[in-house]
């Protein structure tokens, strides 16, 4: 099954005002997906992980052992197994955070259920099983989660102390984040189904990304083929077309902000630096400036095309295992190196990726390579499986 065809089913959690009085869990959306042959777990993930919704009763549980007590108390279908709980929440709770009040307080009340624009149900920590702790995040702990009502699915809890928001003065930019990323639907940016909150955190009840960080697999593998390479950037020039059409422009793609999907297909997330264009701000220089263009590093206005050049040293790090203005020595040697577009292609990086790379990393911003013409480079094409169009592979 592709995953544009999993994208048809994406109203499954799409539970809008008119349901929410349903006692019940997400709705079960209409559609019928066949029923395949399945063994692995992996291949059971793609069927349970919403937004896919089971189109049978599943079969009985595989293991239970390595479930939650909670999990494993409660009848029905357990063949996916979300490892086991730690208790990491409640333990956090006790030590973490402070309650918040004011005006951060009200910034900071996020509920989707009240949500103007596509309100969804009500939602709760009670709505979850949870299982293994799946990563750590700035303000707080990531878990593997699935609902208890039918049809049972998988998500990532992602949770926030709003105490740590308000101390690094970033109550604005989370509610930004959260908002937008709300309203996205596409195969290859994060889906974020919806949130809540209680007196000290925020909850964000994510798509599950089943195969992790794309860092990790670049760490582990130094860096990646050509085919690998181009199939992650076709991914993602279709992912920032569709963010674009939208008046959003990431400014933050760097190989730590994207997650592989259980069929391996990548995944943007985290917009705590995207803006709804045109937002010509002056921003304030943090964390890498390896995927910063030269506007930004000059500190002029900027537009959508920030993310073309960051897609450039985003291909160029995919293929040579570190970024192309990398300079250890200082940030203003990175600066400089960067505002020279101070390009060296090692040799063993083909003529056609090249190519690429060389047409994204332009100075003017005007003269980058547009992202339709990504998508129809010869570089991209070549590695193109035949039955891909737009949102698979
Ligand atoms: P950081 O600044 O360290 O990146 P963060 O606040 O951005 O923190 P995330 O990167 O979103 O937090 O989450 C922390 C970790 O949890 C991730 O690195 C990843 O391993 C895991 N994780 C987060 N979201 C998901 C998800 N949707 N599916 C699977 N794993 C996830
Ligand atoms: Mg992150």
């Amino acid at each position: 099954m592709s995953v544009s065809h999993l994208t048809k089913q994406f109203s499954a959690l799409d539970v809008n005002a008119k349901k929410a009085n349903q006692p019940s869990g997400p709705t079960r959306p209409i559609g019928h997906i066949k029923t395949p042959s399945q063994s692995s777990v992996g291949k059971l993930l793609a069927k349970y992980a919403a937004p896919n919704p089971p189109a049978t009763k599943p079969a009985a549980p595989k293991t239970a052992g390595a479930e939650s007590s909670q999990a494993a108390s409660r009848p029905g279908p357990k063949t996916i197994d979300i490892g086991k709980y730690d208790g990491g929440l409640e333990l956090e709770n006790e030590k973490r955070g402070e309650k918040v009040t004011g005006e951060a307080a009200e910034d900071l009340a996020l509920d989707s259920s009240v949500a103007r624009k596509s309100p969804t149900r009500e939602w709760n920590l009670t709505t979850f099983d949870i299982g293994r702790p799946l990563g750590k995040g700035k303000f707080g702990r990531v878990y593997m989660v699935r609902t208890k009502c039918e049809p049972r699915y998988i998500l990532a809890l992602k949770t926030l102390y709003k105490s740590e928001i308000v101390q690094a003065r970033v109550e604005k930019q989370i509610r930004r984040e959260i908002e937008i990323q709300q309203n996205l639907r596409h195969p290859h940016v994060l889906r974020l189904y919806g949130y809540f909150h209680d007196e000290k955190r925020i909850f964000l009840m994510l798509e599950f990304a089943g195969k992790g960080e794309l860092y990790k697999q670049l760490s582990k593998h130094g860096s990646f083929s050509e085919r690998r390479s181009s199939r992650y950037i076709d991914q993602m020039a279709d992912a920032l077309a569709y963010l674009h059409s939208k008046h959003v422009i990431h400014r933050d793609i760097k190989p730590e902000n994207l997650l592989l999907g259980i069929n391996g297909e990548l995944k943007i997330a985290d917009f705590g630096w995207s803006v709804h264009a045109p937002g010509n701000r002056r921003m304030t220089l943090c964390g890498t400036l390896d995927y910063l263009p030269p506007e930004m590093v000059e500190g002029k206005e900027h537009n959508e095309r920030v993310d073309l050049w960051a897609l450039g040293v985003l291909t160029y790090e995919f293929l040579v295992g570190s970024p192309p203005f990398e300079d250890r020595s200082s940030t203003q040697a990175t600066y400089r190196r960067i505002a020279k577009v101070d390009l060296k292609v090692p040799s063993h990086v083909s003529p056609e990726a090249r190519d690429l790379i060389t047409k994204l990393l332009k100075y003017d911003p005007q003269q980058r390579l547009l992202l339709s013409e990504v998508r129809t480079h010869p570089w991209i094409v070549k590695y193109r499986p035949k039955d891909v169009s737009r949102g698979s592979g």
